[in-house]
This record gives C-alpha cells, sequence and structure tokens, in this order.
C-alpha cells in the first residue's frame, strides 16, 4: 500500500443532521465512531448558505465561495433572459462558477478522489465515482430505467400481463401459476425493459422467478414474498441507445396466488461502467463494491409504494455500499483527499420530524417512540459510514466529518403565490389556474425569493423600472405582515431586497429583487393549493431547512475534525460561514486556495496554523 508523506484529508459530509439531535445520540452512544472522533478532535458550528439547501450548502462548502460567486443559488435556478417559471436544475456540477477543491487539488498534483458527492457530477476535473446521487432532479447520465414499484393486476402499464409459455423446465418445487412481462420505462425515450415473470407456488409460500426472456434457462433470480435479489445484471439502452450491461435489484413487495396478486420494487437500473474518469479506476472497484446502491429519497414512500421497512433497507444498502466503494479507494489509492456524501439522515427528518416534534399539531405521542427508534436506526448507520472511513484512512489521516445545514419542523405550507393574487400582484390564466398570466402580473415567488416581473429585464416584463422601488418596499411590508389564521402567529420572519443579505452571499444575480425567510414551522411552497395547509407526518416532508433563517442554530450544522494536522484540545470554536471549510481543507492539504475564494481558513482547529502558503497576487472582490 503506498502512503505519502505528506498531510492527507477524507471528509465524510452527512447531509441535513440536525445539530441537537446528532449531540443527543452521540451522548446516548448511537453514534461510537464520532464519539470518539470528537473526543479527539474539535468541533466547530457552522452557519449554512441562504438558502439552505443541499445543492447550495454542498457547493459553498466546496468552493469556499458564496452562492454569489459560485453560481449555484438554489435548488432551481431561474437564468437571466429566461422565463420566471423555466427554471434549471441547481445541482450539476457543470454550472458552478467557482473551482471546487477537489480541482484545486488535482492541479496542485494532489489525488482526489470524490465518492458521489453533491456538485461533482458529472466532472471531469477529478477521479470520481458517481452516479446520479437521487436527489433534485438529478439524473445521472448511466441511469437506463428509474427505481420504481410494478404491480398486477392494478399497475399502470408497467406490469403487462401476456400469455406466453416459458421454454425449459421450472427449478424443482416451483409449480407456475401465472405468467407475465414487466416493462420499465427507458429513462432515455429507448424501448422499455422487458422481464418475463413466474409466479408459483413453492413449499416456501409465493414465489415470483424474473427472467430476461420466457426461458427457465436466462433466470435472474427467483423471490419469496417480502424477499431482496442480488444485484442482476442485463442488457440495457444508454442514453445514446446503446446497449450496454446494467444491474438493479428487486423486492418482491406482495405476491399472491389466490387470486394472483404481484408487487415487486425495482432499485434504478444503472450502466456498469462509466462512474469514473478513467473507467478503470470505477471498474477496480466496482469488483470491491459492487454495483452502485442509491436512490434513497423518500418519494415512494409518501406516495404509499413502498413502506418503511423497504425504505430502510435500501437505505441500509446505499450506506453498506457506500462503506464498500470508500474502504476499496481508501486502501488501494494513493489519496491525498476523499470525499464521500451520505443524504439518509437528511431524508429520515424529513420522513420523520413532524412525528417526533410535538409543536406539530398533528403529533401524536404513541407514534413517536417509533418515529424516534428510527431516527437513531438512520444516525447508528451514518456512523457505521464514519467507522468504515476513519478505520480505512488510517492513523496517520485527517478525518472530517460534517454536515451542510441543520433541520427545523415544518408544520405548515404558505403558498406565497396565493398570497400574491389575492393581493392583485400576480394572476393566473383564465384558462389554466394554475399556470401565471405574465400579462397581469407584477411580481411572483419561487424558492425563497419574490421577483418583479421588470419590464426590459424579464422576457414578459410589465412593471415599470421606475416603479421597482416602491413595489418591493410594498411588498417586503406586505409579506412580514401576513400571519397564520390558526393562531395569528407571524410567518415570514425576514424579507429584504437581495443587497441586504450580501454578507451571506445571497445577492447573486439568480436570487429575487427580495430574499424572504419564513419562521420555524413555516415552509414555503409554488405548486397550487390553498394558502395555508398543515402538513401530515410520515406521508410528506414533515421538516425543512430551505426557507429557514440560516442563522437560527436549528438551521446550522457542525464540523468535527481531528487529526495529525488538527488541535486535540477541543477548544470551542464560535460558529463560521461554511464557506470557511474548504481553505481550511486546503490548508491541510499545503496547498493555496483560488485568489478569488470568499472563505478564510479556520486557523484556531490546526494544530499548528500552517505558513500561508505563496498565492498569486489578485485583489479580492469584495
Ligand atoms: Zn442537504
Amino acid at each position: 500500500m503506498k502512503r505519502h508523506a505528506r498531510s492527507r484529508i477524507a471528509i465524510v459530509g452527512i447531509d441535513g443532521f440536525s445539530p441537537s439531535t446528532l449531540q443527543h445520540f452521540l451522548g446516548d452512544g448511537v453514534m461510537p465512531a464520532l464519539a470518539s472522533l470528537a473526543a479527539r478532535g474539535v468541533r466547530v458550528p457552522l452557519v449554512s448558505t441562504l438558502p439552505a439547501t443541499t445543492p447550495v450548502a454542498w457547493a459553498a462548502m466546496s468552493t469556499g465561495c458564496y452562492p454569489a460567486k459560485n453560481g449555484i443559488e438554489g435548488f432551481l435556478l431561474h437564468r437571466p433572459g429566461r422565463r420566471l417559471d423555466d427554471r434549471i436544475s441547481g445541482v450539476y456540477a457543470d454550472l458552478m462558477t467557482a473551482e471546487p477543491i477537489w480541482q484545486t487539488a488535482c492541479l496542485n498534483g494532489l489525488s482526489s478522489y470524490v465518492v458521489k458527492f453533491p456538485l461533482s457530477y458529472p466532472s471531469a476535473a477529478t477521479l470520481r465515482v458517481d452516479g446520479a446521487a437521487g436527489w433534485g432532479g438529478l439524473t445521472c447520465l448511466h441511469e437506463a430505467a428509474a427505481s420504481g414499484v410494478s404491480r398486477w393486476p392494478d399497475g399502470e402499464n408497467a406490469l403487462i400481463s401476456a400469455v406466453e409459455q416459458w421454454a425449459g423446465q421450472p427449478p424443482a418445487g416451483l409449480s407456475p401459476v401465472w405468467l407475465g412481462c414487466l416493462s420499465l420505462s427507458s429513462t432515455w425515450g429507448h424501448a422499455p425493459i422487458r422481464f418475463a415473470l413466474a409466479l408459483s407456488t413453492s413449499e416456501d409460500g409465493p414465489a415470483v422467478s424474473i427472467a430476461n426472456d420466457p426461458d427457465w434457462g436466462s433466470l435472474l433470480t427467483t423471490l419469496l414474498r417480502g424477499e431482496w435479489s442480488d444485484p442482476v445484471e442485463i442488457p440495457a439502452a444508454d442514453r445514446r441507445g446503446k446497449v450496454r450491461r446494467c444491474a438493479l435489484r428487486f423486492k418482491a413487495l406482495a405476491l399472491e396466488t389466490d387470486p394472483v396478486s404481484v408487487q415487486l420494487f425495482n432499485t434504478p437500473v444503472h450502466e456498469l461502467s462509466g462512474h469514473s474518469l478513467p473507467d478503470s479506476l470505477w471498474q477496480k472497484h466496482r469488483r470491491a463494491a459492487g454495483p452502485i446502491e442509491e436512490q434513497t429519497d423518500p418519494s415512494l414512500l409518501f406516495s404509499g409504494a413502498i413502506d418503511v421497512a423497504t425504505h430502510v433497507d435500501r437505505c441500509q444498502l446505499n450506506t453498506d455500499w457506500l462503506c464498500r466503494i470508500s474502504q476499496s479507494v481508501l486502501r488501494d489509492e494513493p489519496w491525498d483527499l476523499f470525499m464521500v456524501h451520505t443524504h439518509i439522515v437528511d431524508w429520515a427528518h424529513h420522513v420523520l420530524h413532524g412525528a417526533i416534534d410535538s409543536r406539530h399539531p398533528r403529533f401524536e405521542p404513541d407514534r413517536a417512540d417509533q418515529a424516534d427508534a428510527l431516527l437513531r436506526h438512520f444516525y447508528a448507520m451514518t456512523d457505521r459510514l464514519v467507522a468504515s472511513v476513519i478505520d480505512a484512512a488510517g492513523d496517520d489521516a485527517n478525518i472530517i466529518v460534517m454536515g451542510d445545514h441543520g433541520q427545523d419542523l415544518h408544520h405548515t405550507t404558505v403558498r406565497f403565490n396565493h398570497w400574491l393574487a389575492g393581493t392583485g400582484y400576480l394572476a393566473f390564466r383564465d384558462d389554466d389556474p394554475t399556470a401565471i398570466d405574465w400579462t397581469r402580473t407584477l411580481a411572483c415567488t419561487l424558492g425563497n425569493s419574490v421577483y418583479l416581473n421588470l419590464a426590459g429585464r424579464e422576457p414578459t416584463g410589465i412593471v415599470d423600472p421606475g416603479r421597482a422601488a416602491v413595489l418591493i418596499d410594498e411588498l417586503c411590508a406586505g409579506l412580514l405582515g401576513i400571519s397564520d389564521p390558526r393562531n395569528g402567529e407571524r410567518v415570514v420572519h425576514v424579507a429584504a431586497p437581495r443587497e441586504h443579505f450580501a454578507y451571506l452571499g445571497a445577492h447573486g444575480r439568480g436570487m429575487g429583487d427580495i430574499v424572504f425567510c419564513l419562521r420555524s414551522g413555516y415552509q414555503a411552497r409554488n405548486d397550487p393549493g390553498p394558502m395555508f395547509e398543515i402538513t401530515t407526518p410520515w406521508a410528506e416532508f414533515t421538516s425543512g431547512h430551505d426557507h429557514f433563517w440560516p442563522l437560527d442554530p436549528r438551521l446550522q450544522s457542525l464540523m468535527f475534525a481531528a487529526g495529525p494536522a488538527f488541535a486535540a484540545d477541543g477548544r470551542p470554536s464560535r460558529p463560521r460561514p461554511i464557506v470557511d471549510v474548504a481553505p481550511t481543507i486546503l490548508a491541510v492539504l499545503g496547498i493555496a486556495p483560488p485568489p478569488d475564494i470568499d472563505g478564510v481558513t479556520i486557523e484556531s482547529v490546526l494544530a499548528d496554523p500552517p505558513p500561508v502558503p505563496a498565492a498569486p497576487s489578485q485583489p479580492l472582490e469584495v
């Protein structure tokens, strides 16, 4: 094994943990690996970005630049010149306008290994192992079909019966009672991926056999009720229509033979190549780690397609895979910088928070223990990834474990476009009450912003620029005056022209004319529906972070750091902006940050503050 004398650093990004929940679980023994890391190193409270969302916060973390400079200003980005409701996903690396640390490291001759880290995809700048992270509307370029649930007899086109015979003989013990055909839609619009299905009776109960073709000789797997398959390999069309080897797993959610009923869950169908540059890196580690296991977002849980146990299973599969790939890379590669990200804790809060926080109007004390036990389970699962990385990185490595934002209760959804419509600033179309009529609209809300439909700036603009300042004042006052009819509470915490948020870097041209954040409990949405709507625990998001005020301690995150480069006395640190993480990592690596970086090195956490490396002398943009 090759070891470098220079300082190395491995980073585990845990998405969206709540600092107070984490402190509680650290004390309770739920996270022994992180507790031991915390005991031998330092911890720093981190102030997230505005908005405090996954892409925005991790982009700021990895570039050391605020959103106004790094270009990732929201989950969905408004691009000047495009219609206000025509936005693009902000989770792709090629939208970043600042240099991430994995690229800086490579440019300085160091080796970066990035495993499914937000905003690293797609990227040619580093050695990476990726695939879509399964969030934020990001579609992996190597995904042939999406994850989903297919049903017979009441499915919609996913499971199609076919009168067919299978060639050959079934294995001993299986007596087929129903033959069918499963078609998974191609992500890229090519021919569906077809499987032959056979439902049989067996000694152990109903069993479903899945094959490439109606031929017992091409059998991929046979599953009893509740069973998961191993990864099965199949041919499927890639985005260009070329047939490639792919893999997926199935779980038999429900099987009945009389009357016949089949429910099958499938993970995303992923190509077995293309997940790293060069591909040989991925192929080498695939032998140790197996095909990518991902897609942990709770949308299928919320729609009732899968149950809690299946959601937990796939989070476990994802975590086990992250552990295996991290260990393989850390043990076999000459790494200087290693980064891996896990999303399961963030999703767990979104699912469970409202069932645990008694402030929720629909809080049920009887189910709170169940939700709390599940949340512990997800934090404990994540701790195993921390343990795997610490173990494989070696004693001489520096380790950082950190989050991107905290969590707060989302008990009530507020639809601000509904308010704008009610006060005459926005009009919906007569022929489609869900679409905005831009010819009669002065302002609309998107994310944390209110945009004026300004003449000369927006393609649909009707607001005279001379009226803009008055309109902005009027709208800020109006937003701050909105109250929840249920209890009379004000719902907007802060609303001001975007220039007021320059110190958080939230004043870029992608933000609206007004930036606002909501008070604890309230979350904005832009879809059609009532202006105020109480959320339902277990069935939709009941925690949030993106529309809350990032300086609120609940929205802050934490960075834990330990190793030879870090102080060992656990000196308390004041909260630092998340942009300070990148220069601190670069200082540990002994390389200069890019000259226009916003963050500054957190010297108080370093064992020996390093001499500042010589940087090209360019004026800092303020
Ligand atoms: Zn996040």
